[in-house]
């Protein structure tokens, strides 16, 4: 029985969808009840709902907006009241999309309201039951495999753009090839690359950018790499050539071999000499004058000198990405000058008080393209190799994603030619 008034429920609303007057009254319609219930199911199915999308304009309210879509002022104050649990409507921003949804396009009975309070979150109300509760709807992701293709000519960043791929894709592709080339300094013409990434939709919409999957930059000198996503057991997901070996390189883990942390990274702390609160960029190493102070990793000097508060300091620069700092120094490694290459490990400097400093000490600073990161805090990625027992889940993870690279591009592809190098790729 209760199928049947089902059935003749949605019959109501067939019938007012075929019929441009909609019924006032449920029809008299003797013959709903002679349908199978195979049929009741078909037309149970039928949504004739109807939403309306809207935007709060600039220098109006979500309160003017809803005013002007019939809402009285006191069911407008239910429904703000009753967001504040989840995302108070008297946050949401002028700009901000919401749909209305009534029960079939007549709008003589609302259903839902919903609000966008960012691009993956919907705030709703069910409108058909009082009291107004709101829920909070997380839109499913979906993901899609993109290929890109660059030959580079000028930079990578118009190779990227020449290949169609988002600019915001290429720091990445730098960051996985980070210790084997300096893209920033090293990029040729004629290098090329290639990489498969997941592109994440939410309704249709392209919303962002996944993880790269797999890598290849070939350099014009004949330089090969290649990188692959890949999360051995119970680590996070890391980049490794095709024989299971890490493409990273490891920072030693102090610029001391001895030495005691004296005071830690911090985005406000009470300065002992200048007697205010400001950021703490770096790790301090309280240790003797003239202990030796080591380079965490493979680089090349960009700075050695005095430089105001920070006494006499050097920089290194480890590669695209990463740059470290070393301050208060008591004096440089004898030969180091700007430009000199310095390998893990080694010696460049010793501890001392110099600049604004209350007793010797070491103060070391990582930056991560440009910006301080805390040394003890940020997890660099492994340097270590896919581990033997997660050998066979890489295998096949490498194998499913070398194969979904792209062809390279040829019709870009660099070659040499008597009229000169230029001609062929600008052609
Ligand atoms: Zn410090």
């Amino acid at each position: 029985m209760n199928k049947l008034i089902v059935f003749s429920f949605c019959t109501t609303l067939v019938v007012s969808c075929s019929n441009p007057k909609p019924p006032t009254t449920a029809p008299q319609n003797d013959s709903a009840l002679t349908v199978e219930p195979a049929q009741v199911e078909e037309v149970v199915a039928v949504d004739k709902s109807h939403t309306e999308w809207f935007a709060i304009p600039a220098k109006s309210t979500t309160f003017t907006e809803l005013r002007k879509l019939d809402f009285t002022a006191p069911e407008i104050l239910e429904l703000v009241s009753a967001s504040k649990s989840i995302h108070s409507l008297e946050r949401i921003p002028a700009g901000t999309k919401f749909s209305v949804t009534w029960s079939d396009d007549t709008k003589t009975e609302r259903a839902k309201i919903s609000f966008a309070t960012s691009k993956s979150k919907r705030l709703e109300f069910d409108l058909t039951e009082k009291p107004w509760t709101p829920s909070e709807i997380e839109l499913p992701i979906s993901k899609l495999m993109r290929t890109f293709t660059g030959t580079v000519t000028t930079t990578l960043w118009d190779s990227a753009s020449s290949a169609g791929m988002a600019p915001s894709l290429i720091p990445e592709l730098a960051e996985i090839f980070a210790w084997q080339v300096d893209f920033s300094r090293e990029v040729q013409p004629g290098d090329r690359w290639r990489l498969v990434v997941e592109e994440k939709f939410i309704e249709d919409e392209a919303v962002g950018w996944g993880p790269v999957l797999a890598a290849q930059f070939h350099t014009k000198s004949g330089d090969k790499y290649t990188g692959i996503r890949f999360a051995p057991e119970g680590e996070s997901a890391s980049y490794f050539q095709e024989d299971g070996s890490s493409l990273k390189r490891m920072f030693l883990k102090s610029p001391l071999k001895f030495g005691r942390i004296s005071s830690r990274f911090s985005k406000s702390r009470f300065h002992p000499i200048l007697k205010y609160n400001r950021p703490h960029n770096g790790v301090d190493y309280a240790a003797p004058i003239g202990t030796p102070v080591r380079t965490v990793g493979d680089g090349r000097v960009t700075f050695v000198g005095r430089n105001g508060g920070s006494g006499k300091m050097i920089k290194i620069r480890h590669n695209s990405v990463y740059t470290t700092a070393y301050l208060h120094l008591n004096g440089y490694a004898k030969n180091l000058r700007r430009g000199s290459k310095v390998e893990q490990g080694q010696v460049i400097g010793y501890v001392g008080n110099t600049g604004l400093s209350t007793g010797p000490h070491l103060h070391f600073s990582f930056y991560k393209h440009g910006r301080f990161v805390d040394p003890l805090g940020v997890k660099f990625p492994s340097a270590d190799p896919v581990p033997e027992s997660s050998m066979t889940a890489f295998a096949s993870v490498a194998q499913n994603s070398l194969a979904k690279l792209p062809e390279w591009n040829l019709d870009r592809e660099f070659a040499q030619s008597e009229e000169g190098e230029m001609d062929i790729f600008l052609q």
